[in-house]
């Protein structure tokens, strides 16, 4: 039994404002949180200046609101969370967990993207990015393994199929995979409801979690148990791509609120019942978190958006 009060989280970067895919995840976490009585928190993801759009921030909030989909306490911006970020770091590097790469982009590419170790025992110093050791492929802790809520039984041996994976970048900022990892441990984060685009990071955020567990906040393992994850499908377009702002994805237009998120209960097969469609937010949302069935959201990585968005 799990007696840990439900606490899960929307954690959206500001690259722009939300399309229909990032409202089936804000909306798919907001119903799951709610129907099992939890918390839900809004994360802003804004570790990434060059990624961001001025404005964005604003904008995802207000489209949220619109959508009747209100966090409870306060916004967690991880532009404000570097120093634990940085001695999260500095307590894996004193571990000795980590080393410096130099590798070029292109160099890592060519492997197929899988880190090949090849930095591993040059003693390179503060120079370029840094990456987290990983076991070596035949050990028991370099297979991960876990039950994804819709996505069921998932597997990944990081030494074969990731490699050392990235911290901090040659930039010098830190990567997604540790922000993630220290802010869903320092909000006790219970349920990662999110899109399926990141279920092959999920390995790498279980093993970076019991290292910092151990490493950074001397906690053992046992009582930093992982959250349970449940991973959307991906809205796609006409084309089969992710909606994103890179191809293009319409943003939610105001006004289309509640529209929006019928459509979003129909995509994740929720069968709302005919006489909701000219609802209002408010009224769907009502009839939403009672009815919530994560058990009906298709078990498919990828599902095409509604022909309007
Ligand atoms: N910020 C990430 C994104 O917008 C999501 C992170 C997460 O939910 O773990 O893709
Ligand atoms: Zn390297």
């Amino acid at each position: 039994m799990d007696k840990k009060p439900y606490i899960g989280r929307f954690a959206p970067s500001p690259t722009g404002p939300l399309h229909f895919g990032s409202l089936i995840c804000a909306l798919g976490s907001y119903l799951d949180a709610h129907h099992n009585a939890g918390r839900w928190l809004v994360r802003i993801e804004d570790i990434d200046p060059p990624r961001e759009v001025p404005g964005a921030t604003t904008t995802i909030l207000h489209q949220l609101e619109d959508h009747g989909l209100v966090w409870q306490g306060d916004l967690l911006y991880q532009s404000a969370r570097l120093p634990a970020y940085r001695d999260a770091l500095e307590q894996l590097q004193a571990a000795g967990l980590t080393y410096h790469c130099d590798c070029t982009r292109q160099r890592i590419v060519s492997l197929g993207s899988i880190y090949d170790g090849h930095c591993r025992h040059r003693q390179l110093s503060a120079q370029g990015a840094i990456r987290l050791l990983t076991p070596a492929a035949d050990c028991a802790h370099a297979s991960l393994r876990f039950n994804d809520l819709v996505m069921g039984d998932y597997q990944q041996n990081l030494a074969t199929q990731v490699g050392d994976f990235v911290l901090q970048r040659r930039d010098g900022l830190f990567s997604y995979q540790l922000a993630v990892t220290v802010d869903d441990l320092f909000q006790n984060i219970t349920h990662v409801v999110r899109g399926a685009d990141l279920l092959d990071s999920t390995p790498r955020q279980l093993y970076l979690r019991q290292l910092y567990s151990r490493e950074c906040l001397a906690l053992p393992v046992a009582q930093s148990a992982a959250p349970h994850f449940a991973h959307l499908p991906l809205a796609t377009n006409a084309e089969g791509q992710k909606l994103s702002k890179q191809n293009f994805a319409k943003p939610l237009l105001k006004g289309d609120e509640a529209n929006n998120l019928w459509q979003a209960l129909l995509w994740l097969r929720q069968s709302p019942p005919r006489e909701l469609q000219l609802c209002s937010v408010q009224e769907l949302l009502d009839w939403a978190i009672p009815h919530w069935q994560l058990a009906a959201v298709p078990k498919q990585l990828n599902l095409p958006a509604p022909s309007s968005y």
